[in-house]
């Protein structure tokens, strides 16, 4: 697992480094055990660790009391695993008369020795071993113990703990793809729902990064969960690669490494970026005296000899061989201990004596087993000692028992930091984490100047323009809300700045036709041509990734601007306008209808006939004629009254209602008449995001490059991407800057509205011509941020600027300089809004009916006036113009004639 196969595979280095060094005193003659050890190339750090051990226990045991014996190794490294070179290299460390065997193989080598090892019983100590290990026949022993504990239960634990569901597996050896399968049959069917949605192998971290950005480009928001069964060495690189790769998000990723590579030393550029979620397992527990102990040896050893040695820390392979050496000297120990002359025989003594001589070396052409293998194979599963990775302790099977894991996790905003613990007793149990911020970003230099980023949009920043119109240089040149923020973070951090504008007039979208995958203002921060960006610059999860964005300077949200539309003035018949036209239509019809009724129910209640004298006759008469009936209705309904009144139970109920109804029916027309009249409503056709969705007539688009067109194409709500799908199917709604955009609301006539962002349409609309407006309410929420590249050391300092900014209303200040105090629009406004009273042309239409009215009845009159001449003239026998005549005399004088006495009634 730790070490790579080497190119040529039938090339088999075989190194025997002898006897490792020994003490150079000695007293007296020495009884030396000698082990066997194979190592594979690329291992340099446990081979390290196994000399430093068997040389530590041999000058240990010289200086303790009761000294027996000395560990003598033969070292052999290999770097292949063609098993016919193997078997002769085992046979040879064999013939040495070995009395154990230590192997640090990858699975394919470890299969060879393995079988050897139980064929000739000669004890295997593995720090490790492959996933699918061969059990002998039943009966026989199993000469070989791994001293790395098995922990597939841990890893599930974890996952659960964290309640991962859908996982993607990523590993690189033949092991890895076994570990998954043990994985998936300890998954409980129905019991977690963990899913292992994606498995993939990789060679190189290369591969694993496409792989990862196959999944973004699928998926890019969604949160992400990968369990990395790699080497450390793998594991880091692709950890590196991922949080410097600005495609892949870095937040919603979360790696469980499944190996035992948190021991390792953490790659300083993983923290130095800082934003990326892992979580491990360590077995070594650096706060154990033992471990303390061994680093202080371990730390003062060279690393030109011991590679890997000369720092407070050793990867977890390494400690297990080392507790491989320490378990195989503590088994021959308590051998020693319990029976002093128990190897006598087989001990050399140190007496020169040439290796292949010694007395009963295994042969592998014969038949002969080591008579040994078995006690010490046995004694050694007894052991109970305290190692670097825990307590060594064995089961009946030979795995490891009583172990303990501790689980640990960097986050974005962590180092790393032990948040449980895991045993096979007690599974995955919480500590209290506390949680250590990631080392600070080192010092940002004070007396540097910083290039600034700008793009240029008022009123954030502008161009200066001088009175006398002389040429400026430098910062000079600019004006705005954003350079006056900018001056006062560079007071505040004791810096200097250089304002640029942004190259490509851009704020920033992904693009993958530029360098570092991003335009605009972003992309400049991504490809670190500058070292801050001050401007308009929206907040968003797309960006934040790449970029790190201060606390929001300023709140903010999308906002509909449409042109103002002309103001409808009341028109003549605006007394009309509190009841819609079916209301004045029903009215009408309900006054007829009325009249009518009241007329039937008189004709037929007896109530309403009167028998009058008439002088000549008694006549029966009834006051409700069609005529009165309807002088009646309209007396009601104008509230006056007439002179007669039903008396009929039917007639005075048509009556009652109908008074009713006039009474609410007027009262509402009187309460909506003063608004109508006294207001000069503004119509807009457009007043939410709903209404332009409605709609095609008017047009609605964004700038072309920036947050507010990301708003809709990423929008999930319907009313927001059917607006995506009407400016994505029409792409001359898109413009480039706000700017052509309001030139486009001025100029079209209400039938174009742009999407802009608050703080810009309120700035709009207070400067001349005050011919725009915002209407509805904001779309989202957002905020502008100062942003650096990511991992500047400027960062931290930046934020608490912007914050104390904030605080003390400095930034309000400035809000108040650059949008009100420079309003053109307030006075206009104004003049308008206190025009309250009525004026003729609000009720001028009363005044053409009552003239019309007036006019009719003069004419009416006047017919009414030649009829009744013309009925006389005839009656009398005279002459019309007599008639007409002697007429007027009576309507002006008010006399009778004895000509005309039957002319006054009528
Ligand atoms: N402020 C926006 C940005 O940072 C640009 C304007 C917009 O998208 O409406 O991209």
């Amino acid at each position: 697992m730790a070490s790579k196969k080497g190119s040529s595979p039938f090339f088999l280095l075989v190194t025997l480094l002898a006897i490792l060094q020994r003490p150079h005193f000695r007293c007296g003659a020495q009884e030396v055990i000698p082990i066997g050890a194979i190592f594979e190339v690329g291992t340099d750090e446990m081979q390290a660790a196994f000399r430093h051990a068997v040389a530590q226990f041999n000058r240990m045991n010289e200086s303790a009391n009761g000294r027996r014996y000395e560990l003598q190794a033969f070292v052999d490294i290999i770097s292949t695993a063609d098993t016919v070179k193997l078997s002769r290299l085992i046979c040879t460390q064999l013939s040495r008369g070995i009395f154990a065997i230590l192997g640090v193989v990858s699975a394919d080598s470890f299969s060879t020795i393995h079988s050897y090892t139980n064929t000739y019983h000669m004890p295997f100590f593995s720090p490790w071993f492959p996933e699918k290990v061969p059990v002998p026949t039943s009966g026989l022993m199993d000469y070989a113990l791994s001293l790395r504990p098995e922990y597939h239960q841990a890893i599930l634990d974890v996952i659960t703990y964290y309640g991962w569901k859908n996982i993607i597996y990523i590993y690189d050896s033949h092991d890895g793809l076994l570990r998954l399968q043990e994985l998936y049959q300890r998954i409980k069917p129905g019991s977690n729902n963990i899913l292992i949605e994606m498995v993939r192998r990789v060679e190189n971290s290369r591969e694993a990064i496409q792989f990862l950005q196959t999944l973004e480009s699928i998926d890019r928001y969604g949160r992400k969960f990968v369990v990395l069964d790699c080497s450390a060495s793998l594991a880091s690189e692709i950890i590196i690669q991922h949080v410097k790769d600005v495609h892949l998000g870095r937040r919603n990723y979360h790696y469980l490494l499944s190996g035992l590579v948190m021991d390792d030393r953490w790659d300083e550029r993983v923290k130095e970026y800082g934003a990326i979620n892992i979580t491990g397992f360590r077995i070594i527990d650096t706060e154990r005296p033992i471990v303390q102990q061994f680093f202080r040896t371990w730390e003062a050893l060279d690393p030109a000899i011991y590679p890997g040695a000369g720092k407070p820390f050793i990867p977890a392979q390494a400690a297990l061989v080392y507790d491989a050496v320490t378990l195989v000297a503590d088994t021959f120990n308590r051998m020693l201990k319990k029976k002093p002359d128990t190897f006598r025989s087989y001990l050399q003594r140190n007496k020169g004596e040439s290796l292949a001589n010694a007395s009963r070396a295994l042969n592998c052409s014969r038949n002969a087993v080591w008579e040994q293998g078995d006690r010490i194979a046995k004694f050694a599963r007894k052991v109970n000692l305290e190692g670097l990775t825990g307590s060594l302790r064995f089961g009946e099977d030979g795995r490891r028992e009583n172990f303990t894991l501790s689980v640990v996790e960097m986050t974005v905003n962590s180092d790393i930091v032990k948040i449980g613990q895991w045993s096979e007793q007690t599974r995955f149990q919480t500590v209290p984490a506390k949680y250590v911020r990631l080392p600070a970003t080192p010092e940002f230099e004070k007396n540097r100047t910083y290039i600034v980023t700008t793009y240029m949009e008022e009123p954030y920043m502008m161009m200066r323009k001088t009175e006398g119109g002389e040429e400026l240089t430098g910062n000079d040149q600019f004006e705005g809300y954003c350079k006056d923020m900018m001056d006062l973070i560079a007071a505040k951090l004791g810096i200097n700045y250089e304002l640029r504008k942004v190259k490509d007039h851009r704020y920033g979208n992904e693009n993958p036709n530029v360098t570092g995958g991003w335009d605009g203002i972003i992309g400049e921060l991504v490809r670190r041509e500058a070292d801050m960006a001050v401007a308009a610059l929206t907040i968003n999860s797309g960006r934040e990734r790449v970029v790190d964005f201060s606390k929001p300077f300023m709140d903010l949200g999308i906002s509909i601007m449409i042109k103002k539309p002309v103001k409808k003035f009341p028109g003549v018949f605006s007394f009309m306008d509190p009841l819609s036209k079916e209301v004045w239509m029903c009215m009408t019809f309900a006054y007829l209808g009325v009249s009518i009724v009241l007329f039937v129910v008189s004709r037929f209640g007896g109530a309403e006939w009167k028998i009058e004298d008439s002088h000549v006759a008694f006549m029966l008469t009834n006051h409700f004629s069609v005529k009165n009936s309807l002088w009646f209705a309209l007396g009601a309904f104008m509230q006056q009254g007439s002179d007669i009144s039903p008396r009929s139970i039917s007639g005075r109920m048509v009556g009652a209602v109908w008074w009713f109804f006039t009474l609410i029916l007027i009262s509402s027309y009187t309460a909506n008449l003063a608004a109508f009249l006294t207001v000069e409503r503004m119509v807009t056709p457009i007043n939410s995001a709903e209404d332009l969705a409605r709609q095609t007539q008017v047009e609605y688009g964004t700038i072309s490059s920036g947050t507010t067109l990301d708003f809709f194409k990423n929008s999930k709500f319907a009313v927001y991407s059917r607006m995506w799908e009407f400016m994505n199917s029409r792409k001359h709604v898109f413009v480039r800057t706000y700017d052509e955009g309001i030139r486009r609301v001025r100029q079209s006539k209400g039938k174009y509205a742009l999407l802009i962002e608050s703080p810009k349409n309120d700035y709009v609309n207070e400067r001349y011509p005050c011919d725009t407006m915002k209407v509805g309410r904001n779309l989202d929420t957002k905020g502008f941020g100062v942003a650096t590249p990511l991992g500047s050391p400027l960062r931290e300092q930046l934020n608490l600027a912007v914050l104390s900014l904030k605080e003390s209303d400095d930034l309000a200040r400035l809000t108040n300089k650059w949008w009100y105090d420079r309003g053109e629009c307030a006075n206009a406004d104004k003049q308008e809004t206190t025009q309250n009273e009525l004026s003729l042309s609000n009720v001028a239409g009363i005044f053409y009916i009552l003239i019309g009215g007036l006019v009719l009845a003069l004419a009416v009159a006047f017919f009414e006036f030649l009829y009744w001449s013309r009925v006389d003239a005839k009656k009398n026998k005279i002459s019309l113009t007599e008639a007409m005549k002697a007429k007027a005399r009576i309507s002006i004088t008010g006399e009778f004639s004895h000509l005309h006495h039957n002319s006054t009634v009528s």
